[in-house]
């Protein structure tokens, strides 16, 4: 399928000064759109001017929420190139959302070339200064107007980009994490596994409820016996016992994370064992107090590594490596955005470059 494109007028395709942006709240001049229905399929790529959309009131979407949406990144590298980080694992986590939402799914390749095409054409909306980056955000919802509960039978794929700041313009700073045991992100045979909307709907009360005790994010236990470490806030979580590397086991409500799993391959380059597994907050909690649990920190795309310093659980506070970033989460972000800006030699082959024959 071939893209048409209809530029944005020239005035509005002049890059604004990047100074302060607030995450996702700034977009491109351009966007990607393409429809589905039963009878043409997906059909009808194109990159127009970015504008509102109109949807039916009755869109399948906004009553029953049937959306999924990924998350990655364009980085200016320090050679002047750009480059896309690990964005086949992107596509692919589409399309085991698409599949578990009865969402049709999309060309793999073909999804790659429109980002890679829609990004080309804004690439001077990239900003240029190491740690911030062109944010992607591919998403698929149902728009057929219809309240019965059921598949819609029209889609809608769009794809929009947000210039954004460095992650952390004033240092590295370690997070506070709030326990909840009172609400739950997820649970077996749930949609925790994959990046639908409804799930970050459905979180919003237990992060205003810990935004309110003064708590960066929240630390989420498992659905069942809420007993189990799962993730925090919209990120992986990690710790370091000794010298090994822990993360909870992709037991199915947990969402499998492309930094997590960065992560986890880089571990035995920093010379550290890695391994999955169930950890109880419990373990957590001891590991503070025997002294064991050197370092914690949380994994995605937005802050790539985010130190934990504190958390919060059953009344009392506990300090993590005395608040403070551990070694262990700086060498893991040095290599990571050493690789995405292009500073280091990508033995992994993870990085895509993009060029001008797309
Ligand atoms: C997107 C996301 C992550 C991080 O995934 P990355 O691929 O590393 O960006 C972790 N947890 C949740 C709930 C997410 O939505």
């Amino acid at each position: 399928m071939e893209i048409e494109i209809r530029l944005a007028p020239e005035e509005k395709r002049m890059a604004p000064n990047f100074e302060k942006l607030l995450f996702g709240r700034v977009f491109t001049p351009h966007m990607f759109i393409m429809e589905y229905n039963c009878d043409q399929g997906w059909h009808s790529p194109r990159i127009v001017p970015f504008s509102n959309i109109e949807i039916h009131p009755a869109a399948i979407v906004l009553h029953y929420a049937q959306t999924i949406f990924e998350g990655l990144k364009a980085y200016y590298g320090v050679d002047g190139k750009i480059r896309l980080f690990r964005p086949w694992e992107n596509v692919a986590r589409l399309n085991r959302s698409a599949e578990r939402l009865c969402i049709p799914t999309l060309n793999s390749e073909f999804v790659l070339k429109a980002i890679k095409t829609l990004v080309w054409l804004d690439k001077d909306w990239i900003p240029k200064q190491k740690g911030s980056a062109l944010y992607i955000r591919p998403f698929v919802f149902g728009t057929e107007g219809s309240l019965g509960v059921k598949p819609s039978h029209e889609y809608l794929f769009i794809i929009i980009l947000c210039p954004v700041s460095a992650y952390y313009e004033e240092g590295f700073n370690p997070i506070k994490i709030y326990v909840t045991e009172r609400y739950v992100r997820a649970f077996p045979g749930g949609t925790g596994d994959v990046k639908a909307g409804g799930n970050y709907a459905a979180s919003l009360k237990a992060q205003e409820e810990a935004k309110k005790a003064g708590y960066t994010q929240i630390l989420w236990l498992d659905g069942l016996e809420r007993k189990y470490v799962e993730e925090v806030g919209t990120m992986n979580i990690f710790f370091v016992f000794e010298d090994e590397l822990i993360t909870p086991a992709l037991t199915g409500s947990i969402l499998p994370g492309i930094t997590r799993d960065s992560v986890l391959k880089l571990a035995s380059i920093l010379g550290l064992k890695a391994e999955e597994r169930r950890i109880s907050i419990d373990e957590v909690i001891e590991g503070i107090e025997k002294g064991k649990l050197k370092e914690c920190f949380g994994t995605g795309t937005a802050a790539v590594i985010s130190p934990v310093g504190k958390i919060f659980y059953r009344e009392r506070e506990y300090l993590i490596n005395q608040g403070q970033t551990g070694e262990i989460a700086k060498r893991l972000f040095d290599y990571l955005t050493g690789l995405q800006y292009g500073e280091i030699e990508d033995p992994f082959k993870w990085t895509l470059i993009l060029e001008e024959s797309l």
